[in-house]
């Protein structure tokens, strides 16, 4: 595999960061993954204007996105695949130990991988620990990802493949890496950014093609819903067949089958040229 870093494509398994980079050594960066079918991404210039919207406030000197679409569209080339994963990393650069950044400067590197087509449904789980409506980091796709990856473990651990988060006060947040819509008295309602949640890519396009409204919805929603689902990149839309302990029978539901119904056919006509 073949992946960008250092301003080149490089051989993944001789490709270096230093020891030293703040990405590494505080979690101090920035990513994005991008779909990509038989070579064409998916809304690239929304992840790239998440990309900077994240590096400005994180701090990090702005992104050259031109070099950042460069180094998408050359791993992509060096790298044919039906369906990849782009992996877009941008990361705060060499610095020295301690919290601070260095001034060599952020540290950019894209990586593709094999994506496979999602389920149609899955399991999910909640959990106790929440995520923070009013966090520095809130609303941006940052590399400090270890409470995720502690919370998709547990969801492992039962079966599920995704991990629910509530805020500070209790409402419904989003997964680990998707956001969540559900079907209650029949409206399909999906929390607002102001929950906490990241504004998925996929969370904007499907509620732009369902027409989903945004409301602050307790926990207890996720029991009470006719359906549930599950939206992000590499997941597209995606029906829940059980919250913790409870089935939700039939899953996908009408509206839920709609919703992938659309977004697929949307989604497939609408690849970047
Ligand atoms: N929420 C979190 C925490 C995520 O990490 C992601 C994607 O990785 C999403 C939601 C879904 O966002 P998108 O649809 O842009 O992939």
């Amino acid at each position: 595999m073949k992946l960008w870093v250092d301003g080149g494509l490089r051989d993944a398994a001789t490709a270096r960061v230093s020891v030293l980079d703040h990405g590494l050594t505080v979690g101090d960066g920035i990513f994005e993954t991008v779909k990509a079918t038989a070579g064409r991404t998916f809304a690239l210039t929304r992840h790239l204007d998440r990309l900077a919207r994240s590096a400005r406030g994180l701090g990090l000197p702005e992104p050259d996105l031109d070099e950042v679409r460069r180094a998408c569209a050359a791993v992509l080339e060096a790298n044919p695949m039906a369906l990849g994963r782009l992996r877009i990393t941008y990361t705060g650069g060499l610095s020295p130990l301690g919290s601070e950044r260095g001034d060599t400067g952020p540290t950019l590197i894209v990586a593709v991988g094999e994506a496979a087509r999602r389920p149609d449904s899955t399991a999910v789980i909640t959990v106790p620990w929440t995520r923070n409506e009013r966090g520095a980091l809130t609303g941006l796709k940052t590399t400090s990802y270890a409470e995720n990856v502690v919370a998709l473990a547990r969801a492992h651990e039962h079966g599920a493949s995704e991990a629910l988060f509530a805020n500070t006060v209790g409402q419904l947040c989003e997964g680990t890496g998707s956001n969540v819509f559900v079907v209650l008295e029949g409206r399909l309602l999906t929390p607002p950014v102001s929950s906490g949640c990241l504004a998925g890519i996929t969370r904007a396009l499907a509620a732009e093609w369902t027409g989903a409204e945004e409301a602050d919805l307790p926990m207890d929603a996720l029991e009470r819903a006719d359906e549930i689902f599950l939206t992000s990149t590499l997941r597209d839309v995606q029906a829940v067949h059980r919250v913790d302990g409870s089935q939700l029978p039939g899953a996908p539901g009408p509206v839920t089958a709609k919703a992938m119904r659309v977004f697929d056919e949307r989604a497939a006509s609408d690849l970047d040229p």
